[in-house]
């Protein structure tokens, strides 16, 4: 059983500690300042996050599998793949890669359109970067497997040339 804090964001799409109360009421410095979702006055009010798609459990679960229990720090990212999540169809696949300081989340589903290669650019930046990241893949269905970076970029790579391949993990 996994048990973390998440700050989740609030509706006004700001993390938690965008917000502070005041003398003369409760605001928000967050984006939301000036736009039709602006949070002034109404204070933080975390979104919906009682639903637990699939990939989410078994999210959850590998973080409380690893002994360092990443993300450290940085846990309202676990709120942005949260809402990722819930966006998605079943099949959809993503790779998910999890720092100390925070986590990323790219859906495969996205890739035949990223036509900047932002994903492939991103697993290159963290296979320098973050060489001690933990790097999973989803399925798309019932599978959070641990998966290198190389297979990641693999995986990237189908996916950029239209086939949604996921293939068998290696042990960690
Ligand atoms: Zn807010
Ligand atoms: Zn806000």
């Amino acid at each position: 059983m996994t048990s973390l804090h998440i700050d989740w964001h609030c509706e006004c799409q700001d993390g938690p500690a965008s917000h502070y109360s005041a003398d003369d009421g409760e605001k928000c410095y967050g984006w939301c300042q000036g736009t039709d979702h602006d949070c002034a006055g109404l204070g933080y009010r975390p979104i919906a996050h009682t639903r637990r798609p699939a990939a989410f459990v078994a999210m959850l679960k590998a973080i409380g599998e690893d002994s360092e229990r990443w993300p450290k720090h940085y846990s309202v990212d676990l709120s942005s793949d949260y809402k990722t999540v819930l966006d998605l169809d079943d099949g959809d696949a993503f790779i998910w890669v999890v720092r100390e300081m925070g986590t990323h989340l790219y859906p495969l589903k996205y890739i035949p359109d990223d036509k900047v290669g932002f994903i492939r650019q991103a697993m290159v930046y963290h296979a320098r970067e973050n060489t001690d990241a933990l790097v999973y893949v989803w399925n798309g269905t019932d599978k959070l497997s641990r998966i290198t970076y190389d297979m990641a970029r693999e995986i990237v790579r189908n996916a950029a040339a239209g086939h949604v391949r996921v293939s068998e993990p290696v042990a960690s």
